[in-house]
């Protein structure tokens, strides 16, 4: 498939308080120097972060995202916050389904699904995240698993512009542990073939991030899997110097 623009992800989860803005500041200057090579950078920190991140990154390379999103623009959702208003405080981009989100909250492919449409509708790029479970892995479930999260979660309406796909291994996530590059690979071709038939014509357009304890050390090997347009980073994004070691690859 043909290369798309690799995007680099930074996921801080529930971490951060306002001390940890110049690390996002370090970011944008680093990138407006090139730092990131022709990756594009996001920063998803805590909603309470985001206008003051997207400030700081006005006029910058670095984008902005959050880390969920009610399907409703408003409503009676007390502590949701909706599409609407994360774009309002300035994110572009907003994380669906992450496995933290799937397993702490219950969140089903269909609740990721509308809220892929509504993240659409409020002009967003959905990062809609998938992966398996270890015993999914090795009862050789793997490839199922993930393709009926992708049938389940990705809108009929998907335009390759507002979806990225993030191919995270629950198993992978915050443990140090990653899949082989074989088994990425496998992976992420399985993924874009999957994309293919759900949306005819879109699987070469559509970028393939992959997510699960990427770190200096191992990126510039991550990054070389066929199909790997990217990485969606948690631990390694907290600093500004991880991350833009991560993007560095790129
Ligand atoms: C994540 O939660 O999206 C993630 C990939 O976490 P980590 O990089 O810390 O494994």
């Amino acid at each position: 498939s043909p290369r798309l623009r690799p995007l680099v992800a930074g996921n801080w989860k529930m971490h951060g308080l306002r001390e940890a803005l110049p690390e996002i500041a370090k970011t944008c200057a680093a990138a407006a120097g090139g730092g990131a090579g022709e990756a594009e950078l996001v920063i998803c920190p805590p909603a309470t972060l985001i206008m003051a991140a997207a400030a700081i990154c006005e006029g910058s390379p670095v984008a902005i995202g959050g880390q969920d999103c009610h399907s409703a623009p408003s409503g009676p959702f007390t502590g949701d916050i909706s599409a609407e208003m994360l774009k309002d405080a300035g994110a572009s981009y907003v994380i669906l389904g992450h496995s933290e989100r799937r397993s702490g909250h219950n969140e089903g492919d269909e609740s990721v699904r509308e809220k892929a449409c509504a993240a659409f509708r409020a002009g967003l790029t959905a990062i809609v995240c998938v992966g398996e479970t270890k015993a999914e892995r090795e009862a050789g479930e793997a490839l199922p698993t993930v393709g009926a999260q992708l049938t389940g979660s990705i809108p009929n309406s998907s335009a390759s512009e507002g979806l990225v796909i993030a191919y995270e291994p629950v198993w992978a996530i915050g443990t140090g542990l990653t899949p082989t590059p074989h088994d990425i690979a496998e992976m992420h071709r399985f993924i874009r073939a999957r994309i293919n038939d759900h949306l005819p014509g879109q699987g070469d357009k559509i970028r393939i991030l992959y997510g699960g304890s990427v770190k200096p050390d191992n990126a510039a090997e991550l990054m070389a899997v066929d199909d790997v347009d990217g990485f969606l980073v948690g631990g390694g994004s907290l600093t500004f110097k991880d991350f833009m070691a991560i993007a560095g690859v790129y």
